[in-house]
């Protein structure tokens, strides 16, 4: 069920997401995962894994929307799926429907922070000329003032 007020999710219990069995136990075969589609070393599989805290703004069944750890707008969340993806190319090209319902969750927080009037931007940055940090697909909801050019050279 979406939440609608946001919450922190340290209390949270460690679970793995994809199969909401207590995590722990590599899975088989699979070096480094704690069951096929987590991995252990991803920050956002911590997250979503209730590892490492985050404000949570909405939750679905196969995503989840937390406030990015240093805003670069008033209103700036990042939604991610629960499942580990490298990025949107990965994501997008072996399971378009779970693609399709992170830009779901997007558009709902996006109405939820008051944001469709004036409007946003949502961003996947994506390998090294794209910046990318952090390397489980994730998009970033930015907006709550003007952003400005697209891109600065
Ligand atoms: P990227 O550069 O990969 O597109 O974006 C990664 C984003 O993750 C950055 O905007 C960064 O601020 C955010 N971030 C990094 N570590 C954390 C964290 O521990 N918690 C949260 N909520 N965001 C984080
Ligand atoms: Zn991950």
């Amino acid at each position: 069920m979406p939440r609608e007020a946001p919450v922190t999710s340290t209390a949270r219990p460690v679970t793995c997401p994809s199969c909401l069995r207590a995590a722990g136990r590599p899975a088989r075969g699979r070096a480094g995962a704690y069951h096929a589609g987590v991995e252990i070393d991803c920050l956002f599989c911590r997250i979503v894994a209730g590892e490492i805290p985050a404000t949570i703004v909405r939750e679905t069944e196969n995503t989840l929307a937390f406030r990015d750890i240093g805003p670069k707008a008033p209103v700036h969340v990042l939604v991610i799926p629960k499942e580990h993806y490298a990025d949107v190319a990965t994501l997008g090209q072996a399971d378009p429907a779970l693609a399709g319902e992170v830009l779901a969750t997007a558009a709902a927080v996006a109405e939820a922070e008051g944001l469709l009037v004036d409007g946003f931007r949502l961003i996947f940055n994506t390998g090294g000329y794209g910046g990318q940090e952090v390397f489980h697909a994730h998009a970033h909801l930015l907006g709550g003032a003007p952003l400005g050019p697209m891109l600065s050279r």
